[in-house]
């Protein structure tokens, strides 16, 4: 490893990756516990990403205070519309900072999806159960959808004080928008929700085999450092387990889909053998349902919270043990 000790703890708050880049992790890096991170300029900075509330991200700001004095935050790019991304939003906006994001990240960034989050958790099964488990620690009220100022297709390229900071939109992918930033004179990568290090991936737009792509693209790119946007800080040697999980997915749908078994059947059959240990191996109901419906238009498209809801069943919820 060629990483800096700093890199190696995974702990709350504020890392510095050296040449005035850093990271404000979140363990333990489940459903929420997303990662930011702060690029700085001459005289400038730029943010990668808000957190899922508005609370850890006024928490952010502060924390990076010793940092952002001197380096005023005057840009945010939001990597991806997922709300533990992007609910922080607001608080940039009031401080007159320009949000970036790529077209298909902003047509995603609406009040409804905040809606949709906070009311889910009054549901009940295993959809509520387990929403009220996996968000029960974030607090949905007074979040206003904030989109950005400024949106791009496919790549742009930001001077943040005189540095080069590069957007690479990669998706649809995980979501739709996904976007890499890319600081080239630190060789130092922000893959937003690519990358889940020490996760379960879960592909929600697809296809499957875009998101293995840009994990190839990652490791092609002259890049030492990478701030995933779920778990610790890593290097290249994080991207092998997120490819090799998704090509894992991947083939084995595909080859029960061509066996004629029906989305439940596949998912039921697959032994996830050495993923398995994963945090959140439920997700393979959406992975496996995302292959499918790749391979046949005609397979029906629940919204994310009736997939949720499987993702749960499959780890066990909504077995009338709410106290897990
Ligand atoms: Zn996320």
């Amino acid at each position: 490893m060629s990483t800096t000790p700093d890199l190696l703890q995974y702990r709350r708050g504020l890392h510095d990756l050296g040449s005035g880049c850093f990271a404000w992790l979140l363990p333990d890096g489940s459903w929420g516990w997303s990662n930011s991170g702060l690029i700085t300029g001459s005289g400038t900075s730029l943010m990668v990403d808000t957190l899922f509330d508005l609370a850890l991200t006024g928490e952010m700001l502060e924390g990076i205070r010793p940092v952002t004095d001197r380096h005023p935050l005057q840009t945010l790019v939001n990597t991806h519309s997922d709300g533990d991304h992007v609910f922080g939003n607001q608080l940039l906006a009031e401080r007159d900072v320009e949000i970036i994001a790529s077209r298909a990240t902003a047509e995603l960034i609406t009040q409804d999806q905040v809606e949709a989050l906070a009311s889910v958790r009054r549901r009940s099964g295993p959809l509520g159960e387990f929403t009220r488990h996996a968000f029960g620690p974030f607090v949905f009220d007074g979040i206003v959808a904030t989109g950005p100022d400024r949106t791009f297709t496919g790549q742009e390229t930001l001077d943040v004080g005189g540095r080069e900071v590069r957007l690479i939109q990669v998706g649809p992918a995980r979501t739709p928008g996904d976007t890499l930033v890319h600081v080239p004179d630190a060789r130092l990568l922000y893959a937003g929700d690519i990358l889940f290090i020490g996760g379960t991936p879960v592909v929600w737009a697809g296809p499957t085999s875009r998101w293995i792509a840009a994990c190839d693209l990652i490791l092609d790119m002259d890049v030492v450092t990478i701030v995933p946007g779920h778990g610790p800080a890593t290097d290249k040697s994080g991207v092998g387990p997120v490819r090799d999980y998704l090509q894992f997915v991947l083939d084995e749908a595909t080859k029960r889909y061509e066996d004629g078994l029906d989305v439940e059947e596949a998912v039921a059959s697959i032994d996830l053998g050495r993923f398995a240990g994963l945090p959140e191996h439920g997700r393979l109901a959406q992975n496996v349902l995302n292959v499918y419906q790749e391979l046949d238009p005609a397979v029906p498209r629940p919204s994310r919270y009736d997939v949720l809801g499987r993702i749960a069943a499959l780890e066990g919820f909504g077995t009338g043990e709410e106290s897990r």
